[in-house]
């Protein structure tokens, strides 16, 4: 209902599908009925959109965003026309930008995956509201989205540290934790979305958890090292 729902996460899904553009439609500036002003935040995200599209090697054209009111058929019929001739124009997507189909797919999957981690970090901007036109390129720049995407941390538990105490096993937002009782706790770096709660929440006097930027992760410990003796209970039952 509300152009401030669109994630970065249907932009990009929506190439990743094979669309050659993707036209965002919002109510007109300053004229949302509730306080949230969503169409201010559907700009901010459009014009994030713009800079991963070209930090991507897309044409940032292939995206395009427009407000009008619920009575501006014409002028919704004019954009979307003029929008569609400039796809057109453009040609199929990551054709004209020569990126190999295969290279398109893998690339879009890693922006896929790191919308949330782009989402946190940029919260403050996304929220912003930007009032004057021309401060539009300048929300976001080409070398900021640059630095986003070269200093994505990495989250990894120290095995020799865990406690095996659960608590970042239950936080995890995508299950991407290995673990259970008495089991030293892995990270699976494929399903992490780089949120940071493990890093949090995992309590100070373990200090298990570290982030890593720049640097390779530590290889997981093998499955058949993660079970933890617990001397206490070793010595209890003999
Ligand atoms: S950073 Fe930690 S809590 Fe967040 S997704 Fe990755 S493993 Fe899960
Ligand atoms: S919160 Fe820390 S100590 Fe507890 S399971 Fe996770 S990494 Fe291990």
């Amino acid at each position: 209902m509300c152009s401030g729902r669109v994630d970065p996460e249907f932009v990009f899904r929506a190439f990743s599908n094979g669309q050659d553009g993707v036209f965002i439609g919002g109510c007109r500036l300053n004229e949302c009925n509730y306080v949230t002003h969503g169409n201010f935040h559907a700009l901010n995200v459009a014009l994030l959109c713009k800079r991963i599209m070209a930090y991507i090697g897309l044409n940032p054209e292939r995206l395009n965003i427009r407000f009008m009111s619920a009575g501006d058929g014409i002028l919704f019929a004019e954009h979307m026309n003029d929008f569609g001739k400039k796809v057109k124009a453009l040609g199929p997507l990551g054709v004209s930008e020569g990126i190999d189909r295969q290279e398109l797919k893998s690339r879009l999957e890693d922006v896929a995956r790191l919308v949330p981690y782009i989402k946190i970090v940029k919260r403050e901007k996304l929220g912003s509201r930007l009032t004057k036109k021309e401060d539009h390129d300048g929300l976001f720049t080409a070398d900021e989205v640059e630095n986003l995407f070269r200093e994505v941390p990495s989250y990894y538990i120290d095995p020799e540290k865990c406690q095996a105490c659960m608590t970042c096993f239950r936080r995890c937002p995508v299950e991407a934790i290995d673990g259970g009782k008495n089991r030293i706790h892995v990270i699976d770096q494929d399903k992490c979305i780089k949120c940071g709660t493990c890093l949090e929440v995992c309590p100070p006097k373990f200090g298990a958890v570290t982030r890593i930027v720049g640097g390779p992760v530590p290889p997981p410990i093998p499955e058949e090292k993660r079970t933890i003796a617990r001397k206490g209970k070793k010595e209890e039952s003999t």
